[in-house]
């Protein structure tokens, strides 16, 4: 049996890399495939290049979206989230809170992006961001096209995944960070043959010794059917001190009276978009 690591996810295949950094596609036994990239796995070698997962190891953290029906696995084992935001085209500003949301579950400490910052938008949109910022969030501003150093010391140490919107530069992110890397990841592909006929969900990049980075591919929804009321509303920093001091046990903070999230809200204390934003998410979580 091999240790490796998943390095990328093509549907029902995976790359991945073992310690002496070759990789080596794998698929899982029988209909189990819920697996994700940044997974530590053992496999057992089919052929030189080929292999089965037989077991994965207990994750420390595991970003996933889900409908009613699926769940969609993003990445295991990250400590950091990037949430990267652009103010042309505009971003969807549910989506930034249901990221939010489900690194809040999971512990995994968020960073949001704006980037292409020298868009003359961008003011506003970072006028916006404040409110995050305020809560806690930080929120960094650059130009991935012209300067990615900011971005460096918040990834030192990390495994950070990648999540954002087409369009919000994600990828112009991921070339500036690693040139060399994406090369050798499209050699290792096309001598795989893995990767050409599915669309890879995720990759798997080293910056260095101890910092990772998983890139996802863009996102349009960011469905929570698998949070329960109870944990998207302790995902709100902000509600915890009034969470359990409203009229009513089971209140859902809607309209019941005497509610302790809308005497905050009437006080200027929790932001208004915030407590509107959370109805959203416990009525449609998807
Ligand atoms: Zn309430």
């Amino acid at each position: 049996m091999l240790h490796g690591l998943i390095v990328a996810a093509h549907g029902k295949r995976y790359d991945v890399e073992l310690a002496d950094g070759s990789i080596v596609s794998c698929v899982t036994r029988g209909k189990k495939s819920e697996l994700a990239c940044g997974d530590r796995v053992e496999i057992k070698r089919t052929d030189t290049a080929d292999g089965v997962v037989e077991n994965f190891l207990p994750r420390t953290s595991l970003l996933y979206r889900s409908n009613e029906y699926r769940k969609k696995l993003l990445a295991a084992n990250v400590t950091q989230i990037l949430i990267v935001l652009a103010a042309r085209p505009s971003y969807y500003p549910e989506l930034l809170d249901r990221c939010l949301v489900a690194a809040g579950a999971e512990d995994i400490r968020p960073l949001i992006v704006l980037n292409k910052a020298d868009l003359p938008e961008s003011a506003e949109a970072l006028a916006r961001l404040r409110l995050y910022e305020q809560l806690g969030y930080p929120v960094l501003a650059l130009c991935a096209k012209r300067d990615i150093a900011p971005l460096l010391p918040w990834l030192q140490g990390h495994t950070s995944v990648l999540v954002g919107q087409s369009g919000m530069g994600k990828s112009t992110l991921v070339n500036a960070l690693l040139p060399a890397a994406q090369a050798r990841t499209r050699e290792i592909s096309s001598a795989l043959d893995s990767g050409k006929h599915t669309t890879t969900a995720a990759r798997l990049y080293h910056l260095n010794g101890d910092s990772h980075l998983i890139d996802s591919p863009g996102l349009q929804e960011f469905g929570l059917a698998h949070l329960t009321p109870d944990q998207i509303e302790h995902a709100f920093v902000e509600f915890r001190p009034y969470l359990g001091k409203c009229r009513f046990n089971n209140c859902r903070h809607l309209n019941e009276p005497d509610c302790a999230l809308h005497n905050a809200v009437a006080a200027g204390l929790i932001a208004e978009s915030r407590l509107l934003c959370y109805h959203k998410l416990i009525q449609h979580p998807v």
